[in-house]
């Protein structure tokens, strides 16, 4: 529900050239980008004033990012069964392999494996397609057959051979017919039996899980549990139970470390709140109960004190079809003092934006409660977070909490910073944009009005409207997620073109957003596309949102003229004719959305994603993809992290903590699955 994996960065705001390059000119020897495979670029982030943070805080940071760390391997054993063996073995043939590297072969499989671990298994991040191997059974055959047997102990069970293994993986990576989908949306399938994930046992239907859930749900529970978010279902004997993500349960080599290190976390926190969220999220960790999970998350949601937060669990559930198991992930932070100020502004004045917002008065909240935002500097990404990151997070996601409780709410300027310098001049603007006038509004106002909308769209669009009373909050099933963000996104695009924006310092003048409108439009209308292969549908919730706002607006617009698609020399350009108007359009679609969201309506939530989210035209795809690969750009960034390092004096006591950014891609992925891999290769 609740990251905006911004991918508009890749648009309008990678032409920010405003005052956090002036403060980058210090740093101009940091080099962003570390590699590039397939359609992925790999950036590093900075993590700016750690240094100046006490000694206390450095280790708490430390031993938070070593508990974030343990649990990478969790995060490939839910994508799919076979993802730890896959992951292991090819890891082991890149390290072993003694013949010739610089083969095309080789360098192929090299490539795969990268895309494995950006992947975090062997569907695409963002897609969830199955990667397509640039080498032959034949070839891995060959290579594996190569590699002492002996260095394969962690890949192979007891009694297995190589051949063994072969037969196991072969099908999994060479035919595309098996797992061809992570997480399957499309409508009309069962979509529990095409989903190639783990989160469901063998055999198991939609409809039985379905059943399963509804069953253990308590009618009219006004503080209903996260139904299924920590365990995997599977059927055993004919019955169905949940096996539990816990000590003592499924993933519990991981789960112990990760508890091991938020012991040695909770002995430096910052104050006895946080000492207390973290001792709650370990007894949540040993007992699996989700009543202990609602307790932390009240709790991680009051403390609004403590200088550094962070996320860790199984917390978002969009690998899960029908919206109920979370992936693992994690996130340390600390507060950015200086940027926190602006989303204050915004969250001190969440009442009045509830109170003109457009929609039918019935679905607005009688009293906002709790809204917190702060912009955050991340010291470590981890599980679903890692290698591609939100740039914006809003948690927890019960709803119940977030009605009673509020929820914090975070940008991370130092990733979309990253995401910025290394965007400087790639001539996308020249190529997508329709004019200088455009470009020099996005120039001067891209990385502000950026900002400012993710910070409207976490801190305000999630957590704005309500539910009418007896509507289940899962009521919109497979739509939910992209209705939710279609809310969160309009909510902050309506009110950028508001006077009160200005009149609140937050964008310098009333010409702003038209910055934020035009790269919305155009990355809606076309250049997502650019992240889409020729003749697929939209699937991605965050994507799906996007089209629907633009070609709903388009369309509702088109008498009038407000959006036109012109064409220059061959070539579509997407050209506002009448901001005020877009700007109406999108309350209205707010209005609609809403309301869909408040009564649960999932017939009208079926239509307007169908109609307008899903399918694409064929002709402007093709022209958008040819015009984007002229380019050379990579669609999809991932990041490495940086390296931390305890300094110890001769007793042995910690003195400070270093940070570095040497790493690269391969090297980390590597030390990472020698030191933070504690899974069997089949849970
Ligand atoms: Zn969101």
């Amino acid at each position: 529900m609740s990251k905006k994996n911004l991918f508009i960065i890749m648009m309008a705001t990678v032409l920010a050239f405003s005052n956090q390059v002036v403060a980058m000119t210090e740093n101009e020897s940091f080099n962003y980008s570390v590699d590039k495979f397939a359609d992925i670029e790999i950036l590093r982030y900075r993590v700016p004033d750690f240094e100046k943070l006490s000694l206390k805080q450095k280790e708490l940071i430390y031993f938070l990012n070593q508990a974030a760390l343990e649990g990478r391997d969790i995060l490939y054993d839910q994508n799919n069964k076979y993802n730890l063996t896959v992951r292991r073995t090819l890891e082991t043939m890149y390290v072993e392999f003694k013949d010739d590297r610089k083969s095309a072969d080789f360098q192929s499989l090299t490539a795969y494996l990268k895309r494995v671990w950006m992947g975090n298994g062997i569907h695409h991040h963002y897609s969830e397609d199955k990667f397509v191997p640039g080498f032959t059974p034949e070839y891995f055959i060959n290579v594996l057959h190569s590699i002492e047997k002996d260095k394969l102990k962690d890949v192979l069970a007891k009694d297995e051979t190589i051949d063994d293994l072969l037969q196991k993986l072969l099908p999994v990576i060479f035919d595309p017919t098996i797992y061809p989908k992570r997480t399957n949306q499309a409508d009309g399938v069962d979509l529990i039996r095409t989903s190639g994930n783990n989160y469901y046992g063998k055999g198991i239907t939609q409809m039985e899980v379905e059943d399963f859930y509804a069953n253990m749900k308590i009618a009219n529970d006004p503080r209903p549990i996260s139904y299924g978010l920590n365990s995997k279902l599977v059927k055993e004997n004919g019955k169905l139970v949940e096996k539990t993500y816990k000590v003592g349960g499924l993933y519990t080599q991981a789960i112990e470390r990760i508890v091991g290190w938020l012991e040695k976390a909770a002995m430096v926190a910052e104050n006895d709140n946080q000492k207390d969220v973290i001792a709650t999220l370990i007894k949540f960790y040993k007992t699996g109960d989700l009543r202990t999970y609602d307790e932390y998350s009240i709790k991680w949601v009051q403390d609004l004190a403590s200088q550094i937060d962070f996320v860790n669990g199984f917390t978002e559930t969009y690998g899960d079809p029908l919206g109920m198991k979370a992936s693992w992930e994690s996130i340390v932070n600390f507060k950015n003092i200086e940027a926190t100020k602006r989303t204050q502004t915004i969250s001190d004045n969440a009442q009045w934006f509830e109170d003109n917002s457009p929609i039918d008065p019935q679905f607005k909240k009688e009293k906002v409660k709790g809204v917190s935002a702060k912009v955050i500097t991340v010291a470590i990404l981890a599980g679903d977070c890692y290698p591609a990151t939100p740039i914006g997070i809003n948690l927890p996601n019960a709803n119940w909490i977030r009605a009673e409780h509020g929820s914090k709410s975070v940008t991370i300027e130092n990733i979309t910073e990253a995401y910025d310098q290394a965007s400087l001049g790639n001539g996308f603007a020249e190529e997508f944009m329709w004019s200088n006038t455009e470009r020099e509004r996005a120039k001067k106002y891209a990385s502000l009005t950026n900002n400012l909308h993710t910070d409207l769209h976490e801190c305000l669009g999630h957590g704005s409207g309500k539910l009418l009373p007896g509507v289940d909050p899962d009521a919109l099933k497979a739509y939910g997620a992209t209705i939710e963000e279609a809310r969160a996104d309009l909510f902050g695009l309506y009110y950028m073109a508001d006077n009160k924006v200005v009149e609140l310092g937050l964008l310098p003048d009333k010409e702003a957003y038209k910055s934020e409108y035009y790269g919305f439009l155009m990355n809606g209308l076309m250049t997502q596309l650019t992240r889409i292969q020729h003749g697929k549908n939209i699937e991605e919730s965050h994507m799906r949102n996007r089209q629907l706002i633009a070609a709903w607006v388009y369309e509702k617009g088109e008498a009038d003229n407000v959006i036109e698609l012109k064409v220059r020399d061959g070539e579509t350009f997407v050209v506002v004719n009448d901001y005020e108007k877009v700007r109406s359009l999108f309350g209205q679609l707010l209005t609609e959305i809403q309301r869909i969201r408040s009564t649960g309506d999932l017939d009208a939530a079926k239509k307007i994603v169908e109609a307008y989210a899903v399918k694409v035209n064929p002709k402007l795809h093709a022209e958008v993809l040819e015009r984007y690969k002229k380019l050379n750009l990579a669609p999809y960034r991932g990041f490495v992290n940086p390296v931390y390092e305890l300094v110890k004096d001769a007793s042995g006591k910690i003195t400070n903590v270093k940070v570095t950014y040497n790493e690269n891609y391969v090297d980390q992925h590597l030390r990472y699955s020698k030191y933070y891999s504690s899974l069997p290769s089949i849970n």
